[in-house]
């Protein structure tokens, strides 16, 4: 970010906030991780790139233990080991958020209750605080006008900017967005891109997969580049850009550029 001052980024370097050792994840006999070690510090805006089936939904399936990973591997969260199951699991998958590219809100429930549900079963909120704190997240995506409607009332982007307000309302120390924008039609792309380049200024720890390259190099402080459940680069966004190292980064590029 360029936003942030040289200490604050020294800072960054040094605190981790999600650490992956060693990680694998088979489904079946195919390797879908392949031995990812990663390292994300606090306040670092992570863009994972890479072509159809590389593993960008397992790896952010995998911190976020909506998949299992392998015998022998570990996943950290503010140094502390992700458990397999249990209230601990509850508790810590709370502390990183997760927005979809479907949405993945509940259909038949009002935008405001998508946003305070998992405040009030999760964490255990009153609901007269849950529902406060849900407008004021509401208002900052700018739908809080849209509060009482069901999901299915508003557009894709506004949709996906109340999954944005959800993932908040749990107080999440990181989030992670698959694909935010993929499954939005192209006039909805730049509202939903605007509030994350807003959460990344705040200084929000984020893991992003997305081919919204302006995003990248704007909000972006690196560039993780994945091809058949490997990282084959990781590096800043320009350089990423500029000077790819691998035939496969470069290959990529050229289909999507
Ligand atoms: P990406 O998000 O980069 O497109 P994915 O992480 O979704 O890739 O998938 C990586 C590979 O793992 C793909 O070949 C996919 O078919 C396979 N895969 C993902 N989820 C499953 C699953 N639940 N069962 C079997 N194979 C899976
Ligand atoms: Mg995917």
């Amino acid at each position: 970010m360029t936003q942030r001052t040289p200490e604050a980024s020294a800072a960054a370097e040094t605190d981790a906030l999600i650490q992956l050792q060693g990680v694998n994840k088979h489904f079946g006999d195919f390797h879908a991780l392949k031995d990812i070690d990663l390292t994300i510090p606090r306040g670092q805006v992570a863009i994972v790139l890479g072509p159809s089936g590389s593993g960008k939904s397992t790896l952010c399936r995998t911190i976020n233990r909506l998949e299992t990973i392998d015998d022998g591997g570990r996943i950290l969260i503010d140094g502390k080991p992700l458990p397999a199951e249990g209230r601990e699991l509850a508790r810590l998958r709370a502390e990183v958020g997760m927005v979809f590219q479907s949405f993945n809100l509940f259909a038949h429930k009002s935008i405001l209750d998508n946003v305070t549900l998992g405040p009030i079963r999760v964490k255990g909120k009153k609901k007269a605080a849950a529902e406060a704190h849900a407008m004021e997240l509401l208002e900052r995506v700018g739908v809080a006008h849209q509060a009482k409607k069901l999901p299915a009332q508003l557009s894709g982007g506004q949709q996906q900017r109340v999954a944005i307000a959800r993932a908040l309302a749990m107080e999440p120390k990181a989030l992670l967005f698959d694909e935010p924008t993929s499954a939005l039609d192209p006039e909805m792309v730049q509202e939903v891109l605007d509030v994350m380049v807003g959460l990344a200024t705040e200084g929000m720890t984020m893991v992003v997969v997305t081919h919204e390259m302006g995003f990248a190099r704007k909000a972006g402080d690196r560039v993780i580049f994945m091809a058949d459940g490997a990282i084959l680069e990781d590096t800043d966004p320009e350089s990423f850009f500029t000077n790819p190292q691998h035939d496969r980064a470069r290959d990529f590029l050229g289909k999507i550029l």
